[in-house]
C-alpha cells in the first residue's frame, strides 16, 4: 500500500469498490495484462498453500493421491460426454490445429474428460477400485462476465477430484465425505459458515446426476457458492468405455464423481471479515499470525529491541523492526493486512514488564505480562478463530428467512437468502429468474429438508426445500 492512504470508502456503503481496494491495498492480488486474469501475490499465494496444506492433509487420511494432467483436452475427447460438452461449450477457450490432421485442443474447463480416458486404460478389475486421484491445477472458462478478483476470472487455481468406485453406495457415501471436507475448510479454516445442500436440476454440474454444494451468505445480500462435490453416477464411464471385471467375473460400468474448491475461498473470507481498515483475517488462514512492533525512541532503542525479540522467540511472531517506517504507520500497515494479533512494546511497558497485544477482529487492547506472552497468544489466537465464526454465523443467519408467496419473495430476496416450498421444475426456475432480475435457486440443505407444501411461485406440488437469492 505504499503511501496509499486508507480505504477510501465504507464496507456497507459501497461493497464492490471496498473490495477491489482491499484486494489492491492489502497486497492480495494485482490486475494483470490479460482481462480477466489476476495476478496473485506472495500474500494470497501463501494463504492458498495453507489452505492447500490443511486439504491435503484431510484428503490424504482417506487415501487421496495428487496427480497432474495436462491442460490441453483433444476435441474428441471434449465432446464424448455430449451433456458435459454442451453445459461447457460457451466458456471453453481452443488452441486451433496448426497442422490438417491434428485436432483442436480444448484449455481445460475442468478435467473430467481428459482423465477418464487415462481412467479406461488404467482400470481393469475390482482390485483397482476404488481409484480416487485429486489435481491441484489451474482452470480456463474464458467468456467471463463481470470479472472479480478471486471470485470470477477466466483463469483461476483450484483442485479437482476424481474417483471411481465399484458400488453406488460407496459412491454416495464418498460424494458426501468430500462435502463435509469441504465444509471443514470454509468454516474451520477460514471461519466461514455454510450450508450444506443440493442442488436443482438446472444449477446442477454439466453431465451430472446430482450436485451437491456448500453456499455461503456474503454481507451484501448475495449467496456465493464455494465448493461443490458431484455425483456423475454411470454416465462418463459409459461414454468414456471405463469397465471393471468384477467379482462375479462379469463387466461392469464403475460409479462416479468429481468434486472441487477454488481461490473463490479466499474471496469469501475476504468479503466476510473485512472491515474499513481493510482485511482480517482468520488466525489459521493467516500468514503471519502475529506481528511485534517496537515503540523505538533512541534512548531505549536497545531494551525494548530486547525485549521485542524475546517476544518474538515466544510467539514465533514477526517482528516488525524497521526504522524508516513509524509505528502508527507500520499499525495501519498490518491492519490493512488482517493480522490477527498485533504485539506493541515500548520503554515504559519494558519498565512494567508487559507489553500490548491488540485483536484485529475486535480492536480490543490488553497489557500483557512477558512472562504470559505465550500461553496469552496462543490462546488468544485459538480464541479469535471461534469467534470470528460464531459472528460471521450470526450475521448470516440473520440475512435468512423464509416466505410462502411471490409477492413477499420478491421483497425479501433483494438483500436476503430465502427459504421456500419449490416444485423443482427448470421452467418455474427460469421464471423466477428472469421475473426477479437474477435470484436463482442455492441449495435444498442436507439437513432439516421438507419438501411437503405447495410450490409458492406456481402452486404445484412442491418437490423440495428449497434456498433462493441472489448470487456472485
Ligand atoms: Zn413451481
Amino acid at each position: 500500500m505504499a503511501k496509499d492512504k486508507g480505504i477510501t470508502v465504507k464496507k456497507d456503503e459501497d461493497m464492490p469498490e471496498w473490495y477491489s481496494q482491499v484486494i489492491l491495498k492489502s497486497e492480495l492480488a494485482d490486475y494483470s495484462p490479460v482481462k480477466g486474469c489476476l495476478v496473485m501475490r506472495p500474500y494470497s499465494y501463501a494463504i492458498w498453500q495453507k489452505l492447500m496444506d490443511f486439504f491435503n492433509e484431510l484428503i490424504f487420511s482417506v487415501g487421496v493421491e495428487n496427480a497432474y494432467f495436462p491442460m490441453f483436452i483433444p476435441e474428441s475427447l471434449f465432446a464424448k460426454e455430449s451433456e458435459h460438452a454442451k453445459g461447457f461449450a460457451p466458456e471453453v477457450a481452443w488452441v486451433e490445429k496448426k497442422e490438417e490432421h491434428e485436432e483442436r485442443l480444448a484449455l481445460r474447463p475442468t478435467s473430467e474428460t481428459i482423465m477418464y480416458d487415462s481412467y479406461a486404460k488404467w482400470i481393469r478389475s475390482y482390485r483397482d477400485l476404488p481409484l480416487i486421484i485429486n489435481l491441484w491445477c489451474n482452470i480456463i472458462r474464458w467468456e467471463v462476465k463481470d470479472v472479480k478478483p478471486f471470485l470470477r476470472s477466466r483463469e483461476f487455481l483450484w483442485q479437482e477430484g476424481h474417483c471411481v468406485y465399484e458400488t453406488q453406495e460407496e459412491l454416495h457415501k464418498e460424494t458426501l465425505q468430500y462435502l463435509e471436507f469441504y465444509r471443514q475448510v470454509a468454516e474451520d479454516l477460514l471461519a466461514v459458515p455454510v450450508i450444506k445442500g443440493e442442488k436443482t436440476e438446472k444449477e446442477r454440474f454439466a453431465g451430472a446426476d446430482n450436485t451437491y454444494t456448500i453456499e455461503s451468505f456474503m454481507p451484501d445480500g448475495k449467496a456465493l457458492q464455494m465448493g461443490t462435490s458431484h455425483d456423475l453416477s454411470q454416465g462418463f464411464a459409459k461414454s468414456f468405455n471405463i469397465e471393471y471385471l468384477g467379482r462375479d467375473e462379469k463387466f461392469h460400468a464403475p460409479w462416479q464423481n468429481s468434486w472441487g474448491i477454488s481461490t473463490r475461498m479466499i474471496g469469501a473470507m475476504v468479503m466476510m471479515h473485512g472491515d474499513d481498515k481493510g482485511l482480517v483475517l482468520p488466525p489459521k488462514a493467516a500468514p503471519i499470525p502475529v506481528v511485534i512492533v517496537p515503540i523505538i525512541f533512541e534512548d531505549t532503542k536497545k531494551k525494548v529491541l530486547a525485549k521485542a525479540k524475546e517476544i518474538q522467540k515466544a510467539t514465533k511472531g514477526k517482528l516488525d523492526d524497521r526504522d524508516h517506517y513509524s509505528a502508527g504507520w507500520k499499525f495501519n500497515q498490518w491492519e490493512m493486512k488482517g493480522v490477527p494479533i498485533r504485539i506493541e512494546i515500548g520503554p515504559k511497558d519494558v519498565e512494567k514488564d508487559q507489553c500490548m497485544l491488540v485483536r484485529r477482529d475486535t480492536g480490543e487492547k490488553v497489557p500483557v505480562a512477558l512472562k504470559d506472552i505465550k500461553k496469552t497468544v496462543s490462546d488468544t489466537l485459538e480464541t479469535m478463530q471461534k469467534d470470528m465464526l460464531d459472528k460471521a454465523r450470526k450475521k448470516m443467519e440473520s440475512m435468512i428467512d423464509s416466505s410462502d408467496n411471490w409477492e413477499d419473495f420478491q421483497k425479501k430476496t433483494k438483500d436476503k437468502m430465502v427459504r421456500v416450498k419449490f416444485c423443482g421444475e427448470p421452467e418455474c426456475e427460469e421464471n423466477i429468474k428472469a421475473e426477479t432480475g437474477g435470484v436463482t435457486s442455492r441449495c435444498q440443505p442436507l439437513e432439516g429438508a421438507d419438501p411437503t407444501g405447495k410450490c409458492f411461485k406456481c402452486g404445484k406440488e412442491a418437490k423440495m426445500d428449497m434456498y433462493f437469492s441472489r448470487n456472485y
